[in-house]
C-alpha cells in the first residue's frame, strides 16, 4: 500500500471552497453569491476555469455557485424530496427497486451541485465501513446488482473501493456492479490505473453511469478518462438533470447527447428535477421537458435519446414523463 497521497486527492484539496476567493477569480462582485454553512461551495479548479468570467448566466456558474435564490423557501420543496430515508435497510443501503440495491458508498463529492436532491441527506459517516450493508447483501438473494452511489463513490480511495468490490464480488447472487459518479467531470485524474484495473479484474459486469448536464463540462482529458473506463468492458451510460437556464433548450441537449454517443456513452436518464428545498429556481415544467425530448427524438438515433423520468416516492421504478401514458394504464393479468 502506498503512503503517498494520490494526485487526485491533492487536486481535490485545491477545490474552491471560499466564495471570497472564487468571486474575484470569476471577476464577480461578492454580492452575487452566498456562503451557506451546511452545503458549502465546493468546486474543482477545472470546472471553475470553464466558467466565463463575469457571466452569472454561465451554465457551470449556475450549477455550482451558491446564490441568494437558494434561501427562498418554496411550498412543496422538501429536504428529502425522493423520500430515500424511508428505504434504508441499513444505514448506508437503500433498496427501493426489485433486484438492485443502492449503496451510499460515501457522503463526499468532488463538487457540490446546487440542485442536488441529496444535499440534506444524513449520511451515516461514522459507521464501521459497510459491514451491515454487506451482511444485508449476502442475505437478500434477490439482489443481482449493487449500485455504488453517494455522494460520490469515487471519493473513496482505490484501496477502500478495491476491498469493497472484492467483498461484493464474493456474493454469488450479485452479477452486476454499477457506479454512479460525477467525479470525471471535475477531476478526471481520479480515473487512476488502479481504478481501471479494479474494473478490468472484476468478475462482475460493470456499469458506469456518468452524471453530466452540459457540454461545457467535457474536455479532451475528461473524455480520455472515460475512454479508459470503456476499454475495460464497462458499459458507459449517462444521467443528467433537466435544469432551468442550464440545459433546458434543444441546442444544448442535442450537443450533449451527440457528444456522449460520439464518445461511446449512451444517454440513459434525463431526470425531472426533484423538488429539493432551495432549488425551486432550477425546476423546468414537465411539459417543456416532454417537448424537448420529443424534439430530441426527431434529431437523434433512438439510442441517443435519454429516458425522461421522474422519481415518485413509493413507485417500483423511475416513472417516465410522457404525454403518451397509454402503457401506464395497462395492467397485466
Ligand atoms: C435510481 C435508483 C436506482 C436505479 O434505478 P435504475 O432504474 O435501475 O437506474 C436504484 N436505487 C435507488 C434508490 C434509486 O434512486
Ligand atoms: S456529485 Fe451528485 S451527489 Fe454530489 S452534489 Fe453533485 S449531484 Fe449531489
Amino acid at each position: 500500500m502506498s503512503l503517498s497521497i494520490p494526485l487526485w486527492r491533492k487536486i481535490l484539496s485545491q477545490n474552491f471552497t471560499r466564495w471570497e476567493t472564487l468571486a474575484p477569480y470569476l471577476g464577480l462582485s461578492e454580492s452575487v453569491g452566498i456562503r451557506p454553512k451546511n452545503f458549502p461551495l465546493n468546486l474543482p479548479q477545472r470546472l471553475a476555469a470553464k466558467i466565463e468570467k463575469g457571466n452569472i448566466h454561465d451554465p457551470l456558474f449556475l450549477q455550482f455557485v451558491p446564490q441568494p435564490k437558494e434561501l427562498i423557501a418554496s411550498p412543496g420543496f422538501q429536504k428529502d424530496p425522493v423520500e430515500d430515508g424511508e428505504f434504508r435497510c441499513t444505514p448506508k443501503l437503500l433498496k427501493k427497486y426489485n433486484n438492485r440495491a443502492l449503496l451510499l458508498a460515501s457522503g463526499v463529492c468532488a463538487m457540490h451541485c446546487r440542485y442536488c436532491f441529496r444535499q440534506n441527506f444524513d449520511y451515516a459517516r461514522h459507521q464501521t465501513p459497510f459491514e451491515k450493508e454487506l451482511d444485508y447483501l449476502r442475505r437478500d438473494t434477490s439482489i443481482q446488482e449493487v449500485i455504488l452511489s453517494g455522494g460520490d463513490p469515487l471519493s473513496l480511495t482505490d484501496e477502500v473501493l478495491g476491498s469493497l468490490i472484492e467483498a461484493i464480488a464474493a456474493i454469488p447472487h450479485v452479477k452486476k456492479l454499477r457506479f454512479h459518479s460525477r467525479f470525471p467531470m471535475g477531476i478526471p485524474e481520479r480515473i487512476t490505473p488502479e481504478f481501471i484495473s479494479l474494473l478490468r479484474q472484476s468478475r462482475l459486469q460493470t456499469y458506469f453511469v456518468l452524471h453530466c448536464n452540459h457540454p461545457n463540462e467535457f474536455d479532451e482529458e475528461v473524455l480520455q478518462s472515460l475512454r479508459s473506463i470503456r476499454q475495460t468492458g464497462t458499459i458507459l451510460l449517462s444521467q443528467s438533470v433537466l435544469l432551468r437556464g442550464i440545459n433546458d433548450n434543444l441546442p444544448t441537449l442535442l450537443t450533449l447527447c451527440n457528444l456522449l454517443v460520439d464518445n461511446g456513452i449512451l444517454p440513459y436518464y434525463l431526470h425531472q428535477f426533484d423538488q429539493v428545498q432551495g432549488g425551486a429556481h432550477f425546476e423546468v415544467l414537465e411539459e417543456v421537458g416532454i417537448a424537448l425530448v420529443t424534439e430530441l427524438a426527431r434529431h437523434l438515433p433512438g439510442y441517443a435519446v435519454p429516458k425522461y423520468v421522474r422519481e415518485i416516492a413509493g413507485e417500483q421504478s423511475k416513472t417516465p414523463c410522457a404525454s403518451n401514458t397509454l402503457s401506464m394504464s395497462y395492467k397485466p393479468l
